[in-house]
Order: structure tokens, then sequence, then C-alpha cells
């Protein structure tokens, strides 16, 4: 194999590892000898697998580039109105806003166009900046530390056998690995499970969120911030909607489900094609044209699930560690903070020329004394509460608030797939599109312009086929077709009975890896691939 030897490599091109990147050139601007800082990202162009929201809180931002605002950042919205509204299913009622939702002096923004931003100040601070590398395993050194990463091998047909253009996998050596991966990181994975990282915590429990982003017909005010509860989800799913207004009449939709709901039917694209067809919101689309699709997963375990962020040779950073603030539906700011704290961390590592784990937990004391854990023990019984319905989540969101973030409704959740129940309990709601307004999955799919080749071996893999067309069939009735947002999955039944896996389609959210009932889906990164994201 190739061997790229750096000092530093960071694993994600996000927000979180572009910052540390970042903030790491800063402090070696004056050292003699400069650390090499390396960052490799799974997406063909840095910013292309970025999605959120997103409002977004800029401190973390200042703290790492005080002077942003002249440097063309793409923060063009201001929060200009915030509305909550609670849906039933024809009409809508007005909240008052809680304080933890306060979006003043936040920003209503594209998070693949931030990251593409950050990428390109990265790459004038001189980093290397390498794309359409997915990093696939990692590198141990003698003594079981991290030294290192192998990317995923290239040029490999959907036989398995070598294409002409077969390229072993590339390792890279480093003195340190920064793991920002995003949700469900395959090599955090990886190394939570090798060095027992989550031992005692809260396994990590997700929500996944959909989202369009149209241009509307009618002129709109941008900056208008409006989140709802309640329609189209039911008292007993964790979740909610948003929609936000941009410059030029643009606006997005987008909604978030909770991945503990019971109903194996249960299908997020679709209901958010039922939000846009609320009288209360229709209005937005009428005559308006969809420009982008998209889907993601978040962590919402909070502070109870995150794992110990650092061993030898690596740390953690955003949300492959969990750090999101679900009570204030945001993680950027934190990712960014999190990138600046490791990259602290490792300034002093190469100081003393150290980099195992009696330096690197150092970067966890860092992270405990800021802003992110105060903000994540503030928020550590609200995604408890609402295992109760709304209104009692709201309650207990706003008493623990007040509280300072003690509540007596916060214990351990159980993994989110354990609560898919029996499709007997549940009746198939059959499904409608107008195309006007409301798509099917495989037109939004258009719309993320996701695209794998298709001559290579799929990157989701059912380790246990028989369990599909037996007892999952039975049980739940394949909920995979249901909860996959971009029809991946399709039972088929010919000759022989099977689940065909369109993975060209697939969006990277990893929903199937966390939701499926019988964890026989194994997401693992592509040679190459995913969606294209330009203003998500
Ligand atoms: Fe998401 Fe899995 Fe569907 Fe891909 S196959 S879009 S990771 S649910």
């Amino acid at each position: 194999n190739e061997v790229i030897e750096t000092d530093i490599l960071i694993v994600g091109g996000g927000p979180a590892g572009l910052s540390c990147a970042i903030k790491l050139s800063q402090i070696f601007k004056t050292w003699e000898k400069k650390p090499e800082i390396t960052v490799i990202e799974k997406a063909r162009e840095f910013g292309s697998h970025q999605l959120s929201g997103a409002v977004f809180d800029p401190v973390s931002l200042n703290e790492l580039l005080p002077n942003y605002k002249n440097l063309n950042p793409p923060l063009e919205t201001l929060v200009a109105e915030e509305k909550v509204y609670y849906l039933t299913e024809n009409d809508k009622f007005q909240l008052p806003i809680p304080p933890f939702l306060s979006n003043h002096d936040n920003y209503v923004i594209s998070l693949s166009r931030l990251t593409r931003w950050l990428a390109e100040i990265a790459e004038k601070e001189g980093i290397m900046l390498i794309p359409d590398t997915p990093g696939d395993d990692l590198l141990l050194d003698d003594k079981g530390g991290v030294c290192g990463i192998v990317t995923k091998e290239k040029g490999i047909d959907k036989n398995g056998q070598r294409r002409s253009n077969y390229q072993e996998g590339i390792h890279f050596k480093a003195k340190v690995v920064i793991l920002s991966e995003g949700t469900l990181g395959s090599l955090t994975r990886k190394a939570i499970k090798k060095y027992n990282l989550d031992a005692f915590r809260q396994p990590q429990i997700f929500a996944t969120g959909v989202k369009e982003l149209w241009k509307s017909a009618k002129p709109l005010k941008p900056g208008q911030v409006i989140h709802t509860l309640g329609y189209p989800l039911s008292s007993s799913e964790f979740g909610g909607a948003f929609l936000y207004t941009y410059q030029d009449n643009k606006f997005c939709i987008g909604l978030v489900i909770g991945l503990d709901y019971s109903n194996p039917y249960t299908d997020i694209h679709y209901q958010l094609q039922n939000l846009k067809r609320h009288p209360k919101m229709a209005g937005f689309f009428e005559g308006g044209e969809l420009l982008e699709y998209g889907a993601k997963t978040i962590p919402e375990g909070g502070l109870l699930s995150v794992p110990k962020l650092y061993g030898d040779g690596f740390l953690i950073l955003g949300d492959s560690g969990g750090l999101v603030n679900l009570m204030k539906l945001k993680g950027i700011h934190l990712a960014i903070k999190s990138g600046l704290l490791a990259a602290e961390t490792v300034a002093e590592a190469f100081n003393v020329g150290d980099f195992s784990s009696e330096i690197l937990k150092h970067y966890e004391v860092l992270v405990k004394n800021s802003f992110i854990w105060k903000e994540l023990k503030l928020s550590r019984s609200f995604r408890c509460g609402f295992t109760f319905g709304p209104a009692i989540g709201l309650l207990n969101a706003g008493l623990s608030y007040m509280l300072g973030g003690f509540s007596p409704i916060t214990f351990q959740l159980e993994a989110g797939y354990t609560h898919m129940k029996n499709k007997r309990n549940f009746t198939v709601v059959e499904r409608y599109f107008d195309e006007k307004i409301t798509f099917n999955k495989l037109t939004d799919v258009y719309y993320s312009q996701a695209i794998h080749e298709e001559n290579s071996p799929s990157h989701l893999v059912i380790k246990d086929p028989s369990t599909c067309i037996t007892k999952c069939k039975e049980e739940y009735g394949n909920p995979c077709e249901n909860f996959c947002p971009a029809n991946v999955y399709e039972y088929i039944k010919d000759k022989s009975e099977y689940i065909h896996i369109n993975f060209s389609n697939c969006v990277h959210c990893k929903t199937c890896d966390i939701m499926d009932p019988y964890q026989v889906i194994e997401w693992v990164v592509p040679e190459s691939g995913g969606p294209s994201y330009k203003n998500l």
C-alpha cells in the first residue's frame, strides 16, 4: 500500500475538522518547525455531504476568525422573526418561544456552503485538503494506539474483482488522528468499540431529519424562523419541523423524527410531504420550485451518551462525539468549538512530543470546562421528558432549564430500534403525490444528486439476508423500505424473494444502520460517491 506520512491527520472535512485544521495552522504560524496538517474527506467536494437545518450561532466562528465578517462568509441571512406553532391536522396554534429556542443574532445558513467557505480558508492557510478519500480502518502501533488510518480501496467491481483502475487503500500515518466524521463515523465507531469508549454511557440515540430547499413563487421576507410541533407526527413520536427563509425568496422545510418510534410503517420522507400539504403550510409551496433534497441523522443522546473523547493517538470531535444541543436544536457551534479545543490540545502534544492519552486527555478536560458541557448539562433531560409526550416534554424542558439542567426526569434511554412494534398493531397508509408540491422518494433523491459507481460493491451490507424475508417481513413488514429516505431498499418477489439494494441512491444518512430492528444492516464507506449538496 502507498504510505503517506503527515503529522496531524483529520478525518472528515466538516465544520469541526476544518475549524480544527485552521486553528492549528494559526497556532503554528509562529513555530519554527510547523507540523503538517492533512484533512481527508469522503465527499468528492468539501461541503457536498454537509446538511443541517440550520440556524447558526456564530459564537465559535467568532473565536476562530474574529474578522469573519470581512471574509465574505455565507451568512447573508440574520434571523429577523421567530415563531413556534403547534400544528393539528388542519390548524395551527402559536406557542410562546422558549428562551432556549431564541435565535437573536443567529443566522439562517446552508451548512454545505459554510463548509465550502471554511475549506477555502483552510486551503489558503496551506493545509493539505484531500477530497474523495474515505477512511476505512484504523492503523495501530505496537502498543495498540492509533497511528494512522487506511483509506477505502478503489476499483473493485460488484463481484469483488479488481478492475483495471484498482488502487489499494492508502496508509496515512500520523502522530495524531482527529476523528471528525459526523454522525456514526465509520472509524469513530471502530475506535469506540476497540477502546470501549462508551462504557457506562447511555447508548447513543438518534433522529433522522429530511430537508427540501425551495424557491418561492411569492416574495418572502428573509430571516423568518418557524418551528412546529405536532402534525404530522403522532404524540408518541419525538420530533418537529422547521421552515426558514433565505435571501432571493428561497426557503427550506425540514422534518426531524426521533429514531425510537414504534410504527414500522413510519416514513419520514412521506411525513414531510404530508406537512407540505397542511392547510397552514401549503401556501409557501404553491407555484414554487423544488431545488434540493437531503437527509441526515442527528445524535440526540446528549450528555448521557458522549463517549470518552480521546485515546492513545486520537481525538473525537463534533457529531462523532455526540456533541449536539438538542434543546437548542444546534450542533454546528459545538462542533467548531470542539475543533478549537482539539487544536489547543494537539499543539500542546507537539510541544511535549507526547501523543499518548496522558496528554490528549486534556482535550476532554477542556471540553468539560467549556460552554459545550454547560449546554449539554442544561439540556441533559430534554430528550427523556419527551418520552412522555410533547406536553410533559415541553414542561420538563422549561423547568429543567430554569433549574440549571436539573430534572427528576433524567434516565438512560434504550437504543431506538428496540421500540419498534409488530406491524399488526398498525395500518398501512396509502401514499399519493401531486408531483408539484409533494414528490415521491425517487424524485426527491434526484434533487440530492446522489450517485455511486454502479459497478462497485454495495456499501450497504445486509449481514443476514434471510432475516429480511422471514422474520423481518413477518414481524415488521420490511421497515427498511419506509425508514430509508432515499428509496434504497426494495422488497422483490419474482422467482425468489429478496431485498434489492439500490445503493446508488444512498444519501449517507445512516438511518438504516441505526433503525433496522434486527441490526443486520451495516453502512460501510463506499469507495466514492454520495449526495452532492450545494445549498443544504
Ligand atoms: Fe440513509 Fe441507509 Fe437509505 Fe443510505 S441506505 S439513504 S444510509 S437509510
